[in-house]
Parts: C-alpha cells; sequence; structure tokens
C-alpha cells in the first residue's frame, strides 16, 4: 500500500506545483482586474461626454467581466488548495474553462516571471492528476480506462506495427509495450499506442472511456488534457533518455500503481453498493407500505427483487 502511495504521490501535484499555480493565479487575476479597471477610469473621462446610458452599459461590462474573472479565479484557488473539484454550480463548465482558455494565459503570465513553460506545463498535468483520482474517489468512478501510449515508446527496432493494435506486439521485452500489455490485461483496460494527436483523438472517440491513463511528454500531456476536457485524463511523464520522441521510458510502476489504486476505489464503491443496496429496498418497501400501495408496480418489485437477491450473492 505504502508503495502504491510513493508512486501516485510521485505523480501528483506537489506543494511547490501548488505554489507554482497559486502564484500564477494571484498575478495573473492581479493584471486582468488592473487592466479591466484602467478599461473603465482612463477612458471615462473621453465617456463624460457620452450619454449617461452609454456610461453605465460600459461600466456594466466591465463590472460583468470583472465579477466572471473573480469567480474562475475563485474557483481555481479553492480547487488547487482543497485538491479537489468543489461543488458550486456549474463547476464542471468552469473547470473545463480554466483548463482550456487559461492555461494558455498562465503560460504567457509565467514567461513575464521567467518560469519556464515545461515547469507550468509540468505542474498543471500533476494537479490535474490529484483532481482526476480526487473525483475517482468521491463517486465518478471509472468501469472504461483506455491506456494511451505515445508511438516513441516502441522499440525503433521493432519490425511490428502496434499503432492502433496493441496486441500485435510479439512481446520480446525490448520496450515497455510488452509490460504495458499485461497490465492493460490485468486490470480490464484497452491499451492503444497512438503516433500523434489525430489518432489519439479518434481511438478516444472510439474507445469512449471514463478515464484515460496518458503516457506522454509535458507538452503533449497539457495539450492532450486540453483537447479531452471534461474526459478525465491522468497524466504520467515519459522518460527521454535518448532525448525526445525516440525509445521513450516509461516508469511502469507508476502506470501499475494508478490502476492498482482505481481498482482498489472501484470495489469499495460495489461493496459500499452492496450494503446501500439491500437499505434502498427496505426502505422502499417502508415507503410503499406507508402511502398504503404495497407492491403495487410489478416491475418495480422486480428490480427490488434482483437487487436484493444480487447483492445478497455479492456478499
Ligand atoms: S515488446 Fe513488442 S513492441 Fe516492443 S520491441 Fe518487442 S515486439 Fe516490438
Amino acid at each position: 500500500m505504502e508503495e502504491i502511495k510513493k508512486a501516485i504521490s510521485q505523480n501528483n501535484a506537489t506543494t511547490s506545483d501548488k505554489r507554482l499555480f497559486l502564484l500564477l493565479v494571484f498575478f495573473t487575476a492581479f493584471l486582468i482586474l488592473s487592466i479591466l479597471g484602467f478599461s473603465y477610469f482612463v477612458p471615462s473621462v473621453g465617456l463624460s461626454a457620452l450619454p449617461d446610458l452609454v456610461r453605465w452599459a460600459f461600466l456594466g461590462i466591465i463590472v460583468a467581466a470583472g465579477c466572471f474573472f473573480v469567480v474562475i479565479f475563485g474557483f481555481l484557488i479553492a480547487v488547487i488548495v482543497l485538491g479537489r473539484d468543489v461543488s458550486i454550480p456549474y463547476a464542471k463548465k468552469l473547470r473545463s474553462i480554466a483548463i482550456k482558455y487559461f492555461l494558455p494565459i498562465f503560460i504567457v503570465v509565467g514567461r513575464l516571471l521567467g518560469i519556464p513553460k515545461e515547469r507550468i506545463q509540468h505542474a498543471f498535468v500533476t494537479i490535474n492528476n490529484e483532481l482526476v483520482l480526487s473525483a475517482c474517489r468521491n463517486g465518478r468512478v471509472p468501469e472504461r480506462i483506455l491506456l494511451l501510449m505515445p508511438h516513441c515508446l516502441q522499440y525503433s527496432e521493432c519490425s511490428v506495427k502496434v499503432t492502433y493494435r496493441a496486441e500485435n506486439c510479439k512481446r520480446c521485452g525490448k520496450c515497455p509495450i510488452k509490460r504495458l500489455l499485461e497490465l492493460a490485461e490485468e486490470y480490464g483496460a484497452t491499451l492503444s499506442v497512438a503516433t500523434g494527436g489525430t489518432i489519439a483523438r479518434r481511438v478516444v472517440k472510439e474507445t469512449k472511456p471514463d478515464l484515460i491513463i496518458a503516457v506522454a511528454c509535458e507538452r503533449d500531456l497539457t495539450s492532450g488534457i486540453q483537447d479531452t476536457v471534461p474526459l478525465p485524463v491522468y497524466g504520467i511523464f515519459n522518460r527521454r533518455p535518448h532525448g525526445p520522441c525516440f525509445n521513450t521510458q516509461v516508469d511502469l510502476e507508476a502506470v501499475d500503481a494508478v490502476l492498482k489504486e482505481i481498482r482498489s476505489i472501484k470495489s469499495k464503491s460495489h461493496q459500499l453498493e452492496s450494503k446501500i443496496s439491500p437499505l434502498i429496498y427496505q426502505s422502499k418497501k417502508l415507503d410503499n407500505f406507508a402511502e398504503g400501495l404495497p407492491s403495487s408496480n410489478p416491475l418495480l418489485t422486480e428490480n427490488m427483487d434482483k437487487e436484493n437477491q444480487e447483492s445478497s450473492e455479492a456478499k
């Protein structure tokens, strides 16, 4: 158990990742809100010649934009500090907007502060990983898992074509594809090797996963997460001992650890379901009794009996 936690924590957000992102969020918020302030007060001298209605409309737009940014930045700060999604209306939408449109702004702001783009992308992926696992623990348990691998993991001189059909691999063990196939079989996941973003998108469309565990470099993981939002992507960084895109490696223990964690979340959730189901059955029966409608709906009764039988079998 300790090993799983260790392997996962290597891919999860560290305090420095969170600090870096909080700094970026605060600085960007300060910049944007200052620009909004100036965009009203500076031209308001010229606007004074215009009718009141125009001035109020202009002020309204500025205030609405300011409120929008305050909500987005407040949401981001809460999510980063808590390490999980906060339950407010439109939380999913806000997260999608933040990932798609605000990350590029953070990268620009990071450049102003002298923070390398790759460092920001790394922090973003690790924070995202924490949110993905936390969502799984809080009820979004994935059933279909896709292991999405980059083509550069394959041994450069291997003659087998594993793109699209990873099962073609002869399992010689010269590259990580062999072990990844074994992991996919062990955990009931789908393994796919993609040569680029277009094929990766097509694979995602075809397999319709609930969770993607993707291996790639910082840049590709970031763009993959942005492309597939709101679909959850857990990112694992590849290793590049021979330089980028050539005979790359992956920490197989990290992949194993995440799959193990998801399996344990799944089994806990199934255990909980089997405990709750008879209680729901009893409460439904009591409701019917109280309403004077004992077993009035044969379909409902049949479903409840089935549920109860399944739960006793599971026990
Ligand atoms: S493990 Fe599979 S993909 Fe890798 S070199 Fe051997 S046959 Fe090729």
